[in-house]
């Protein structure tokens, strides 16, 4: 392939003590927790709006906070879910505390926070790429309508979820253990749902611990009739309140992928968002709750359960996991079943359980980089431990600790592989996080 060589001089707009790149439930917690530990913070977004796949993606609901009615992911998370529920934005299903939501006030309320917290936000801003010194990230680049613009830092912390940042800066990655990643799926939202049915109004909460929350009968219909209705590739389906009558956000589409390769991403989300319109007709047509119903949004973006994760200084694996073993730098937990979906077919592999895990600080940083943190799904797991910890709240659990290891170590001129796991840990206790 042809080459260009581009060498420009690009501004340095901004010097923090932490950048976090991505937005979403993992880096907007980040943001929050290093903001106040006191550190002067940027939080770079590509899109105009915070909330990574809870938004973007509208994946409802947010998983998991609670397991057995007792507070897991606890502190920054859960405060953030008590502000979105005395909005009127969150309803949250006990005893799993999964939560549902409305995403426009999932936006508002994480802007509100942020702004509170001082932290200075680069929307609509691309990463593009970062300078390395030693080893050590010293800014990185970003991409918007001012043209090309740098941020330097002290600390930063990848919570692009792909783990973009720790790529560009040549942190080594997982290995793919020889299996496909799991599948894209657009969510969209239906309204003129009758969502006063028994079926509809059991499906769209998901409150039952132990139990798929999947719609069984509408699986087993469809499945039944698949070929005969034209159906496309399918999981679920799961249905979610978006907390307006009429409305369900629905988990439906599928197909193989992979979002950090730019023309597979843009093939999958064109056939995804066909697949949309075919399944809202499968449903009106042939299911009395979903007789009068019409597609009232397709998420902005196709929903990427998995692609990079880094090859940490330590790699959670499924035994820890299951086993709930306790970690001396212990900085967060997971509840949610491991939950692998098939990457061709409408199948899943859901294993629950027994207590709730735990996650080590070692899983955030890569032994090479001594200012990278990842925080969110693209942490040191091997693909079972991931397929638990991939989900919104144990994301939020991660941010936190990134954030707060972040503002420590930048405060004490340390790297991160130098942090004060106890003093780390006993901040953690101290906001709220149960560890
Ligand atoms: C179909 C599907 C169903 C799911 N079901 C559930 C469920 O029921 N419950 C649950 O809790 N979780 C569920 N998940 C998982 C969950 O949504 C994600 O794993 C989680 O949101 C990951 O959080 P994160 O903060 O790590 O990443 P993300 O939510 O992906 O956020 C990453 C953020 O970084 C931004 N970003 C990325 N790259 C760049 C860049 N280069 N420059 C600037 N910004 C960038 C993105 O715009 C985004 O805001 C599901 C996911 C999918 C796809």
């Amino acid at each position: 392939m042809r080459q260009i060589n581009i060498s420009k001089s690009v501004p340095v707009v901004g010097e923090y003590d932490v950048v976090v790149c991505g937005g979403g439930p993992a880096g907007f917690v980040a943001a929050v927790a290093a903001a106040r530990e006191g550190a002067r913070v940027a939080l770079v977004e590509r899109f105009g709006f915070l909330g990574g796949m809870a938004t973007a993606g509208l994946v409802a609901p947010l998983s998991v906070f609670t397991y057995n009615k007792q507070l897991v992911i606890g502190g920054i998370p859960w405060e953030f879910i008590g502000r979105l529920v005395e909005m009127g934005g969150g309803h949250v299903e006990h005893p799993l505390g999964n939560v549902a939501f409305d995403p426009e006030l999932y936006k508002l309320c994480m802007q509100r926070m942020a702004e509170e917290a001082g932290i200075t936000l680069y929307m609509n801003s691309y990463l593009s790429g970062c300078t390395l010194c030693e080893g050590a990230i010293q800014e990185v680049v970003i991409e918007n309508k001012n043209g090309s613009e740098a941020l330097s830092a002290r600390m930063f912390i990848d919570a692009t979820g792909d783990a973009d940042l720790a790529a560009m800066a040549g942190v080594e990655m997982q290995p793919q253990e020889g299996a496909p990643l799991q599948p894209l799926s657009t969510y969209f939202i239906l309204g003129g749902v009758d969502t006063s049915s028994p079926l509809v109004h059991e499906a769209m909460h998901h409150n039952k611990q132990g139990e798929n929350c999947h719609c069984l009968p509408i699986r087993e219909a469809l499945l039944a009739r698949a070929e005969e209705l034209g159906l496309p590739e399918f999981g679920g389906p799961w249905f979610c309140t978006t907390l307006h009558e009429g409305c369900v956000a629905v988990n439906m589409t599928r197909t193989a992928g992979n979002a950090c390769d730019n023309r597979d991403y843009t093939r999958a989300e064109s056939r995804l968002r066909e697949d949309v319109f075919r399944m809202a007709a499968i449903l009106r047509d042939n299911f009395e709750e979903f007789r009068g119903c019409y597609v009232a949004a397709v998420a902005p973006q196709a929903g990427i359960r998995e692609t990079r994760r880094i090859k940490g200084v330590h790699t959670i694996t499924a035994d820890e996991y299951v086993s709930a073993y306790r970690y001396e730098d212990s900085i967060s937990r997971g509840a949610h079943p491991i939950d692998i979906h098939a990457t061709q077919g409408s199948s899943q592999v859901t294993i629950f359980l027994d207590s709730p895990a735990y996650v080590p600080y070692r899983s955030l940083i890569a032994p090479s980089h001594p200012n990278l943190l990842v925080a969110g799904r693209s942490l040191s797991a091997d693909r079972k431990a991931f397929a638990s910890l991939r989900v919104q709240a144990s994301c939020m659990g991660t941010g936190q600790a990134a954030g707060v290891a972040a503002a420590q170590c930048a405060a004490r001129g340390c790297t991160v592989q130098e942090a004060d796991i106890e003093q780390l840990r006993s901040r953690l206790t101290a906001i709220g996080a149960q560890i």
